[in-house]
């Protein structure tokens, strides 16, 4: 009975990594010692912290194959699979919509960027990405190649692939029952293998963030203050109130409860910038720790992490009227329109990785008129405000994922209210 010293959990590790990291990689800034950056921040800690989000990223594909053929089978019937499907990718668009109008509303409030001077920085080096046709978008959902597909990690091609694979056994009938048999094994393997990998998390995450911070020094934030904070705001405002109300209405579930469960994906996604390779840590987390049935997850959440990016989408709002204020342009209600739509369309088409919110960035300008060259401002701030959307991005993946699964009475409440569920917390 209650021992005197409870064994710590993996997520109490994984947040003391972190923090550890935060105070490490300010104190090599400061310092800023040739031995230290070379050996240590970009030696030891770029070789552990590269090798561990390689590791999670060797994940991402066979859970999503396995966990989603799992997932179809369970569903066993086709209708269900097309109503869920069309639920989350309603919820998922209209999510990332809402985030970005209130995103430029707040910027446009606040006004960041006004009475700022261009003049000394160094804008070479910034191209223009092209706007991907929206009917290209839809149509190279389905693969040429799904060995290529699975090879390059083009979720959306995958997810269609094998669901197409789910739909034929099904029809199949009884013959199929050594095929589901194989894939559940599979499907529990792989966990196995994430619980390996996850095990290395703490040290993981701390190297990580040791070197964002060692690389960040605090005074780039300066010039581009107003913008941060903004953003920030904007991003914290849709990840406490937004999402959390959207919950609480439309499930009738704790936030609380939520916010408590989703922290490990929050922090991966936090320390990896990457909802890709977040997907493992989110799907286990809203599966174990939430409850959520395989058969609504596994298909939900490398969805989510493929279209849903409602932080990226704010950060696209409030970065353009940030640079219609630094370049004195009035966009006007169509020009902010035109953003809202670009936003929710690039984030369809491009996958969870970090950094190409900024590349998506670019056709959003492009497409208003507004000069490319401004994102010199906001580079170097740009990693860690990625890392903050992405944790954003990944609870919106969730929250949908929660939401489509209550809907369809695919979630265990007992789980969810369990404080102690979860392999994350043994
Ligand atoms: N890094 C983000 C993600 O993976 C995307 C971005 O905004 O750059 O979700």
């Amino acid at each position: 009975m209650g021992g005197p010293s409870r064994k710590m959990t993996l997520t109490t590790k994984i947040l003391i990594g972190m923090v550890a990291g935060l105070i490490v990689g300010v104190l090599a800034n400061t310092i800023n010692s040739g031995f230290v950056n070379d050996y240590v921040i970009n030696g030891l800690f770029h070789m552990i912290g590269t090798a561990f989000v390689n590791a999670l990223k060797m994940l991402v594909v066979p859970l999503v194959v396995f966990s989603l053929l799992t997932g179809v089978f369970g569903i066993s019937d086709v209708r269900l699979l097309g109503r869920v499907g069309g639920k989350a990718f309603g919820l998922y668009i209209a999510t990332t919509a809402i985030a970005i109008a209130v995103a430029i509303t707040i910027a446009l409030v606040v006004g960041p960027g006004v009475g700022f001077n261009m003049e000394g920085v160094d804008t070479s080096g910034v191209t223009a990405a092209e706007a991907p046709s929206v009917w290209m978008v839809f149509a190279n959902i389905v693969p040429t190649n799904p060995v290529a597909a699975l090879a390059s990690g083009e979720m959306l091609q995958i997810i269609f692939y094998v669901i197409v694979i789910g739909i034929a056994g099904l029809m199949l009938g009884d013959a199929s029952a050594p095929f589901v048999k194989a894939c559940e094994y599979m499907n529990d393997l792989m966990m196995k293998v994430v619980e390996i990998v996850m095990a290395f998390a703490p040290i993981g995450v701390f190297c990580l963030i040791a070197r964002v911070f060692a690389q960040q020094g605090i005074d780039l934030f300066i010039p581009v203050l107003a913008y941060v904070a903004t953003l920030t705001g904007a991003l914290f405002l849709h990840l406490f109130v937004t999402l959390m109300l959207m919950l609480k209405m439309l499930t009738g579930l704790n936030p609380f409860t939520f916010m408590q469960k989703i922290r490990p994906a929050q922090i991966f996604a936090f320390s990896t910038a990457s909802s890709n390779a977040t997907i493992p840590v989110t799907y286990r987390s809203v599966t174990e720790r939430m409850g959520v049935d395989n058969s609504i997850a596994s298909f939900s959440v490398p969805f989510g992490a493929t279209i849903n990016m409602d932080g990226t989408a704010i950060m696209q709002g409030v970065a353009t009227v940030f640079l219609a204020n630094v370049y004195g342009i009035d966009l006007g209600l169509g020009g902010y329109l035109t953003v809202i739509a670009m936003a929710v369309l690039a984030s369809i088409g491009t996958a969870g990785v970090p950094g190409v919110g900024l590349v998506m960035l670019t056709m959003v300008l492009t497409q208003v008129g507004l000069p490319i060259e401004g994102i010199a401002l906001i580079l170097g701030v740009d990693r860690l405000m990625d890392m903050i959307r992405t944790a954003v991005n990944i609870t919106g993946d969730a929250v949908v994922t929660t939401i489509v699964a209550k809907s369809e009475g695919k979630i265990d409440l007992s789980i969810y209210n369990d404080p102690e569920a979860g392999m994350l917390d043994e």
